[in-house]
């Protein structure tokens, strides 16, 4: 799970919040201070058109409150669409706590964010996300039920990356059925940007498929661990778009599929974690004219998203599994439909969202 503690860059802050609120169809906005925590919260609902607005709670540095309201209300969006392209019974929320220079005393802030979740009445539902812990999430359920990503005794620890791996991993195998005709990664070569939690684990799964690797990360001890357990080939950040490969999965940060990039990629496929992966929405069109297959990231990342949501309605590990590994099915899904019609996978996927979403 991304752990950001540092400032946060916001794109495009628009002029009016509200009127970008309007725009893009957005609910409700709910904003909380507590002079004794130094609480400064923010929660985004965007829909709860399907169910019960889901969505993790940052905890990042921001310059102002006007950047925190959009982060949250962008990030809300986005997973109001994840739920829907999922099926999942849910809308899409996002909390913001803004991050004081000074935590005084994190349990306390941590107390009143709960029982500001739990005067929404459940229309939101709570979850981990950049800059809060498994721990915080334990905190927040002493003053709320309605949060998901408290502490577990299994491998993952609470920590939705391994779900998120598994899915991305189950979305790649689809990909690659579709677009090379292979129904194993056996010999296949990708190039892995970021080998944080998601891209770490990706790494192990593609290893033991067959794979070859070759990966990078800012954090050189990090990839070199790839290096060590996986064989992988290290390279420098700036030279990973460049790879000659099968598949290029970006498992690191956002934006990074722009006039710059694109014109670099050497990849058959681009199939990775990160959110947010087209710079803008007509990149997604640029990666089709290069005959580039485009996986759209909220669809092959939503394991975690999956997972928190089974957790929460108690439902088996074996169901969980099934759940997240139906991924494969919906990239295919995407897949089959952007080639008939001819248009780029992202748009085909927003399409069917938003016929979920509002009929
Ligand atoms: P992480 O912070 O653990 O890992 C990200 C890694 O990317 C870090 O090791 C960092 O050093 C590296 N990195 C940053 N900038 C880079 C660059 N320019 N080039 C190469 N490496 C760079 O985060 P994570 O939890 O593994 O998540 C990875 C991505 O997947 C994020 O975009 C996140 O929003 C998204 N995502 C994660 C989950 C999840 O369950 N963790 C779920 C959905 C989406």
């Amino acid at each position: 799970m991304s752990i950001e503690t540092s400032h946060v860059n916001i794109p495009h802050l628009p002029d009016d919040l509200l009127n970008y609120a309007e725009s893009v169809g957005h609910g409700e906005l709910h904003i909380k201070m507590d002079k004794e925590t130094g609480l400064r919260a923010i929660v985004s609902i965007h829909s709860t058109n399907l169910g019960p607005a889901l969505g993790g709670c940052r905890f990042i540095e921001y310059n102002n409150a006007s950047e925190a309201i959009y982060d949250a209300m962008r990030l809300a969006r986005g997973m109001t669409y994840k739920a829907a392209i999922s099926n999942l019974p849910l809308g899409g929320g996002k909390s913001v706590i803004m991050r004081p220079k000074v935590i005084r005393n994190r349990e306390a802030l941590f107390e009143a964010f709960g029982s500001f979740v739990n005067d929404l009445g459940g229309r939101y539902i709570t979850a981990i996300d950049s800059g809060t812990t498994v721990e915080d999430m334990d905190v927040i359920q002493r003053k709320t039920p309605y949060v998901t990503t408290t502490s577990r005794a299994d491998e993952s620890h609470g920590d939705p990356s391994f779900a998120t791996a598994l899915g991305v991993f189950s979305g790649i195998l689809a990909a690659v059925k579709f677009r090379l005709g292979k129904t194993d990664l056996d010999g296949l070569h990708f190039a892995i940007q970021g080998t944080g939690h998601v891209g770490y684990l990706m790494a192990k799964r593609l290893h033991a498929a067959g794979a070859k690797l070759t990966v990078c990360d800012m954090n050189m001890e990090s990839a070199q661990r790839c290096a060590n357990e996986f064989g992988a080939h290290v390279v420098d950040p700036k030279d990973i778009f460049q790879v000659e490969c099968d598949v290029f999965s970006p498992c690191a940060l956002g934006g990074i599929l722009n006039d710059h990039t694109i014109p670099q990629i050497k990849a058959k496929i681009v199939a990775g974690s990160a959110n947010n992966q087209l710079g803008l929405i007509k990149h997604g069109q640029t990666l089709l004219n290069r005959g580039i297959l485009y996986i759209p990231d909220y669809v092959i990342n939503a394991g975690g998203l999956i997972e928190v949501v089974g957790i929460y309605h108690n439902d088996s590990p074996e169901k969980i599994k099934k759940d997240v590994e139906h991924i494969h099915d919906t990239v295919l899904m995407i897949c089959q439909q952007a080639q008939e019609q001819n248009i780029d996978p992202a748009v085909v996927a927003d399409n069917i969202a938003a016929k979920r979403i509002y009929g």
